[in-house]
């Protein structure tokens, strides 16, 4: 509920005589449905309620309302304030409605656009002409306030997304090296403080370059994302992934100490070893050295880790490849 329309309604139920009300927005649900995220809703009767609450869906600490069979909507369709005083007259195709002494739907539009519903209900004389024409100037500001309200969820929704490209790699959807070190520090600074120690893997594909040359760059590509996958696949959801760069991974691993990182080194090069991939019914065989750093004193942060793994890594290559080495101490 949003504390603006919550506001409003306390107010508007008392001066109207109402025993119900709800502001709603119009809005659009990730499968391009409409429905109608009720913003304010307040009752002093729970007979009315008993009437409104079936129709409503539950999501995420808030209410919504789905579907274009039921009254309100011929508000929403028409354009115009739905007026009715006489339910009853609607029992043969809506039996529920009979419940209501009487209810009032006004449209609530911005620029010539339906942005939302101001919906009464339960005033025991029913809503004259006059009052409707007063509630209809105050349904138009509520127009206003929520075209104001989806201009500014649509900014929200565009910085999320900018700062989700921002840190995702985009071929194989992990965390890019600056999103990578910016969650390391905030994960360090908590198992430092816990004491507990944390490891750092690198990962480098072996003569991937062949790859490349010998099938193309979409083959390169797709064998990039299949790495992606099996480290999701293989690691915990507290790991750390990213896309180091090229054909390099890196992996933080909370509260792991060096021994234990080699093993898991080591199971997830047996894993890409194993791994049968092909491309236009080529096979592509795959192996990976990886540089190990476990923490060594309380005075270790991500950078002194980083340069450590990328050592052994760099040992790794230079004793053959398809191995994995921890750190020098
Ligand atoms: P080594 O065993 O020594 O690591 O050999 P390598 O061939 O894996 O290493 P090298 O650094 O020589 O080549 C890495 C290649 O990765 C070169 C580059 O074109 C390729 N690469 C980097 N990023 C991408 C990408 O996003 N897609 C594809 N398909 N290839 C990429
Ligand atoms: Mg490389
Ligand atoms: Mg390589």
């Amino acid at each position: 509920m949003e504390p603006a329309s919550q506001t409003i309604l306390a107010p508007l139920l008392e001066s109207s005589g109402s025993k119900l009300g709800f502001i709603a927005s119009c809005q659009l649900d990730h499968d391009g449905s409409l429905y109608l995220d009720i913003l304010g809703l307040a009752q002093n009767d729970p007979v009315a309620m008993a009437w409104l609450l079936p129709l409503l869906h539950k999501h995420e600490g808030s209410y919504r309302l789905y579907g274009f069979d039921h009254i309100l909507a011929s508000a929403l369709s028409e354009g115009d304030p739905l007026v009715i005083n006489q339910p009853r007259l609607f029992a043969e195709d809506d039996t529920r409605l009979a419940q209501l002494t009487s209810l009032l739907a006004i449209p609530c539009f911005c620029h010539g656009t339906v942005k939302g519903l101001m919906v009464l209900a339960d005033r025991p004389d029913g809503y004259e002409q006059e009052l409707v024409a007063q509630l209809a100037t105050l349904a138009d500001n509520i127009g206003s306030l929520l075209h104001v309200r989806d201009l500014e969820l649509a900014r929200q929704a565009a910085e999320a997304e900018l700062a989700r490209q921002a840190s995702v790699d985009p071929l194989t959807g992990l965390a890019n090296r600056r999103a990578f070190l910016e969650r390391c520090q905030g994960a360090l600074q908590l198992l430092q403080r816990y004491q507990t120690s944390f490891s750092v893997l690198m990962l480098d594909l072996d003569h991937f370059k062949l790859i490349n040359d010998g099938l193309g760059h979409a083959a390169g590509d797709y064998v990039l994302c299949e790495i992606a996958q099996l480290l999701r696949q293989q690691l915990r959801d507290t790991d750390q992934i990213a896309r180091w760069g090229g054909e390099e991974f890196c992996i933080l691993l909370p509260k792991e100490d060096g021994e234990r990182a080699l093993q898991l080194a080591n199971r997830l090069r047996d894993a890409i070893a194993n791994l049968e991939l092909s491309w236009h019914e080529r096979m592509i065989q795959l192996t990976v050295s990886i540089g190990v750093a476990g923490m060594l004193s309380p005075q270790d942060n991500i950078d002194t880790l980083l340069a450590r793994a990328d050592q052994a890594l760099y040992a790794a290559k230079l004793a053959g490849r398809n191995r994995c080495l921890q750190a020098d101490d």
